[in-house]
C-alpha cells in the first residue's frame, strides 16, 4: 500500500483482541453473535480490529486445512467475525503468531529453533516463549501456506504477525546457511546479525506473498524494527505490563518521523497480555491514548476476547468512555502533524540489534530530560533531513559513520547546533567532528570512576554551588584552542570500590579538581560536548542537576524556544501539533506512582493551576484561542513574538487551540 493511501485509510480507534486459547475451553465461540459483537464495537467508537487466525498455541480459529483448528471449534469463528464486521463498516486485520506456534513445535520438533545448548524446548523458562520456531526450517513454507490460505478465503484489511524477533538458532538449516554466507556461529555478534537477517527475510517473503493477492493491505510485523515496517506502525506499549512509562514517549517520537501512519497499542489489563480479569484505572488507559494523540498518533487498545466469544461488558464500557473523549477531539486531530525543533539522534534504531544492550537507557534518559524541560523534539535515526531542526542532541553513544558525519558537518554549516555527550562523536584519537576536535582534546576514557561536576557561573542557574556527583563516567577531555570549558571535574580521594586488602573504599569525598572538563563548547558555541553520558546518568540516577544543566545549555543555544510552559510540574507533558491555520497545544498532567515493588499506577489525573503558556508565533497572527472540545475562549496577549496565556486550571488533559488569520 502506498503511503498516501495508508494515511487516508488508517484507523483512529482500534481494538486488538488477543485470543490465545489454551486447550480445554470446550465451549469456544458458543455465545458469539455477529450483530451483538458489532454493536459493542460501534458503541465504543471502534473502527478497526485485530482478530486471530492463529494464536501462540498454534491453534487456528477458522477451518484450516494447513494448520490445526482449535480442538472442538465447530464453526468458522474468524470468518463469522469478519463477515459481521465488514457488513457494519468495521475493518478487520487478522493475527498470526509467526515465531511461536506450540502445536507445530510439538508435532514437528525439527521446525523448532535450537539454542546454544542444543535444546529445542527450554523447560526452565516456562513462559509462552519456551518453544520457538525456526524461519529457516520447513516451518517457513508451512507458515506461508497458512497465510496464503487466509488471503484466498477472507476479505481481510490487514495482517499482523507477532513474535518475529527470535533469538539465534543453532539448528542445522541455520548453521549451513550461516556457513554459506561466511557467518561464524562462534561469534555472538555474527549470530545476532544472522537472526536479524533471517527475520527480515521472513518478513519480505510474507510481504511478497501478500502482494500477490492484494496491494491494499495493512501489514505489521511485531519484533521488526520500525524502519523496516512496510505500511504503518503499531507501537506496543503496556506501561503496567512490562513496558513502563518511558517507552511510549520515546518511541512515538521516533516512529512519527518515518513517514507512515502509526498508533499506539496499549492494553486494558492490570498486568499484561492474558490478564483477562485485570482492569487498569480508566485514567491510566486514557493517559496512554491521549499521549498518542498529543504526539499526532492514533489509538489501539489491547483486550483479550473471552473463549465464548463475547467481549467483556465492563471493559467495553470503559473503552467506550475513553474513546468517546478521544473522538470528541477528532476535528483537531484529523491530519494533525507534530511540530518540533529539536531532534535526539540515535542511529542504532536502524541497526541489527548488536548495539541493543550497549545503548540501554540512553534514549529514555535523553527523552525524559527534554520532555520534562518541555522542549519540542523528535527522535531520529539519522536517515531523515536535519534541516527542520534547530538543534540535534547526540546522547552518549552516537558513533557517526562517514555519511552521517558529512551530514552533520553540512548541518552545522547551515546554522544547526549540536549537543553531544560521552562517547558520541569520538574516534580513537580525538573527536570525529572538526569543530569539536578544534575545541577539545580527547585524553581517553575517564580514569576516575566517581567525579564531581563544578559548573561555571554562566550556566549554573538553579544548580547548587558544589561538586555534583557524576555516577557514570565517559571520556576525559580538556579544552583546546578557542574551545571553552563550562564545567570542571573534581576527583575523589580514591576511586570508588578500591580494595587495599583491608577496606573497600565506599565513602568518597572530593579531593581536588582533576584538570578534566565536564562540558566544552566550541568558540562559536554551535557544538557542545559533555564528557559524561548525561542521558544514561539521568536514566539510572535521575539527578535533577543533569537535567537543569542540559536545560541551561539549551537555553543558551535556543534562547527563544517554540513553547515555554510555567507551573506545569516536571512530570507534566506539553506537545504541539498543527493543522492548516491551527496549532494545538496539548497539556498532560498525570503521575505514574510507584506502588509496591514493581507497579506504576495512574489512578486519577493530577491538577495544575495557573499554567502559563508562551508560544512563539513566527509572524503568525492569532484570530482566536480556545479550549477543545468545549470551545471556551482562552484570553491571550501577544508580546515579543510570543502568544501569552494562562490556563487557570488543568485537570489531567487539556487541548488549547490557536487559530490563525
Ligand atoms: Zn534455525
Amino acid at each position: 500500500m502506498n503511503s498516501e493511501t495508508a494515511w487516508k485509510r488508517f484507523p483512529k480507534r482500534a481494538i486488538h483482541f488477543d485470543f490465545h486459547t489454551m486447550p480445554g475451553c470446550e465451549d469456544l465461540g458458543r455465545d458469539f453473535r455477529g450483530d451483538e459483537f458489532v454493536a459493542t464495537l460501534k458503541k465504543a467508537h471502534v473502527e478497526y480490529i485485530n482478530i486471530f487466525a492463529k494464536c501462540n498455541l498454534g491453534f487456528c480459529y477458522y477451518p484450516t486445512k494447513v494448520g490445526t483448528v482449535y480442538p472442538g471449534l465447530k464453526f468458522d469463528l474468524m470468518g463469522e467475525m469478519i463477515r459481521a464486521c465488514k457488513a457494519a463498516g468495521i475493518r478487520v486485520a487478522v493475527y498470526f503468531n509467526a515465531g511461536l506456534s506450540h502445536e507445530e513445535a510439538l508435532r514437528h520438533r525439527e521446525w523448532c529453533s535450537v539454542n546454544k545448548e542444543g535444546q529445542v524446548y527450554e523447560f526452565n523458562k516456562m513462559d509462552h516463549w519456551f518453544r520457538k520456531m525456526c524461519f529457516n526450517s520447513g516451518y517457513h513454507d508451512h507458515f506461508l501456506a497458512m497465510v496464503e490460505e487466509v488471503l484466498r478465503q477472507y476479505p481481510v484489511d490487514g495482517l499482523l504477525f507477532d513474535s518475529m524477533n527470535l533469538s539465534s538458532c543453532y539448528g542445522i538449516e541455520c548453521i549451513e546457511k550461516m556457513q554459506s554466507l561466511g557467518v561464524d556461529p562462534e561469534k555472538e555478534e555474527d549470530m545476532i546479525r544472522f537472526a536479524h537477517h533471517s527475520k527480515l527475510e521472513m518478513k519480505q517473503d510474507i510481504e511478497k506473498l501478500a502482494g500477490r493477492f492484494r496491494d491494499d493491505l495493512f501489514l505489521y510485523f511485531l519484533g521488526v524494527e520500525a524502519c523496516h515496517q512496510p505500511t504503518h506502525m503499531e507501537l506496543e506499549v503496556l506501561p503496567q505490563g512490562g513496558w513502563g512509562y518511558e517507552y511510549l514517549p520515546t518511541q512515538i517520537r521516533y516512529i512519527r518521523t518515518l513517514g507512515k501512519p502509526y498508533y499506539t497499542m496499549t492494553g486494558r489489563f492490570q498486568r499484561s497480555w492474558g490478564d483477562l480479569g485485570g482492569l487498569r484505572p480508566e485514567a491510566a488507559l486514557f493517559y496512554d491514548c491521549i499521549h498518542s494523540v498529543a504526539n499526532a498518533g492514533t489509538c489501539c487498545i489491547g483486550d483479550h476476547l473471552p473463549p465464548r466469544g463475547v467481549p467483556e461488558k465492563r471493559v467495553f464500557e470503559m473503552i467506550g468512555r475513553v474513546y468517546g473523549r478521544i473522538a470528541e477531539l477528532d476535528p483537531w486531530t484529523d491530519k494533525a502533524k507534530p511540530v518540533t525543533e529539536i531532534a535526539i539522534l540515535a542511529p542504532w534504531l536502524r541497526g541489527d540489534g548488536v548495539l541493543r544492550d550497549k545503548t540501554e537507557g540512553i534514549l529514555p534518559g535523553a527523552s525524559r530530560m527534554l520532555q520534562e524541560l518541555k522542549y519540542q523534539y523528535d527522535v531520529i535515526d539519522g536517515k531523515n533531513d536535519f534541516s527542520s531542526y534547530k538543534l540535534l542532541f547526540l546522547p552518549d553513544k552516537v558513533q557517526a559513520d562517514s555519511a552521517l558525519l558529512k551530514k552533520l558537518e553540512k548541518y552545522l554549516s547551515q546554522g544547526g547546533k549540536i549537543v553531544s555527550s560521552g562517547e558520541s562523536l569520538t574516534k580513537e584519537c580525538g573527536f570525529a567532528l572538526d569543530e569539536l576536535n578544534q575545541a577539545a582534546d580527547l585524553l581517553g576514557p575517564e580514569e576516575f570512576n566517581h567525579t564531581f561536576l563544578h559548573v561555571k557561573k554562566e550556566l549554573a542557574e538553579d544548580l547548587p554551588d558544589m561538586g555534583i556527583t557524576v555516577y557514570e563516567q565517559g571520556i576525559a577531555m580538556v579544552p583546546k584552542g578557542k574551545g571553552h570549558s563550562f564545567a570542571e571535574l573534581g576527583r575523589g580521594y580514591f576511586n570508588l570500590g578500591k580494595w587495599d586488602h583491608k577496606h573497600e573504599y565506599l565513602y568518597i569525598p572530593e579531593k581536588e579538581l582533576c584538570g578534566h572538563s565536564g562540558l566544552i563548547a566550541s568558540e562559536s558555541e554551535r557544538v557542545w560536548h559533555f564528557s559524561f553520558p548525561i542521558a544514561r546518568n539521568y536514566y539510572k540516577h535521575a539527578a535533577t542537576a543533569y537535567k537543569i544543566l542540559l536545560g541551561n545549555v539549551l537555553k543558551r543555544c535556543l534562547p527563544e524556544p517554540l513553547l515555554k510552559v510555567k507551573n506545569l510540574p516536571s512530570y507534566g507533558v506539553a506537545t504541539l501539533t498543527a493543522q492548516e491555520k491551527r496549532t494545538m497545544i496539548h497539556l498532560l498532567c498525570y503521575v505514574p506512582e510507584k506502588r509496591g515493588a514493581v507497579m506504576e499506577i495512574i489512578e486519577e489525573p493530577s491538577v495544575a493551576v495557573d499554567v502559563e503558556i508562551h508560544f512563539r508565533l513566527d509572524g503568525r497572527r492569532v484570530k482566536k484561542a480556545y479550549l477543545a472540545p468545549s470551545g471556551e475562549p482562552l484570553p491571550f496577549s501577544v508580546a515579543d513574538g510570543y502568544l501569552n496565556a494562562i490556563l487557570p486550571k488543568l485537570i489531567g488533559y487539556q487541548m488549547i487551540v490557536l487559530e490563525y488569520e
